[in-house]
């Protein structure tokens, strides 16, 4: 009878890099479902097209002109006074974006993202 006491090491530490690698495999596939991009809106600021894209850093390239000028646009809605109003970054180093967001009509920081569902959700 012939025993293996020993065993093949170089089966195990191939054995342990399959795992690690379908291991990883795993992990890279189901992140992106996990952390979906946000889908955001944007506006063009040289032909005034909308239109919704993956967040990107702004300024992003629009679709309908070409140029480089489409800038992120969030709605925001006041909750005192109900005005509806809206902001463009226009870059991440943007005071804007950095600043809290005041009422355009009375003032107040009172504000609610507006919230605009894609259509393609409601599947
Ligand atoms: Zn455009
Ligand atoms: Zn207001």
């Amino acid at each position: 009878m012939v025993e293996q006491k020993k065993q093949n090491p170089l089966a195990i530490i191939g054995l342990i890099l399959i795992i690690v690698v379908c291991v990883g495999f795993m992990i890279k596939t189901l992140m992106p479902k996990k952390y979906p991009r946000s889908i955001v809106n944007y506006v063009c600021e040289n032909c005034d097209a909308r239109f919704r894209a993956e967040y990107q850093t702004p300024p992003i390239k629009c679709p309908e002109c070409g140029e480089k000028k489409a800038v992120r646009v969030i709605k925001y809605q006041c909750e005192k006074c109900k005005h509806i109003f809206e902001r463009r970054i226009r870059s991440m180093d943007d005071k804007m974006a950095m600043e809290m967001p005041k009422c355009p009509k009375c003032g107040s920081d009172m504000l609610m993202h507006v919230r605009e569902v894609p259509a393609e959700k409601a599947k």
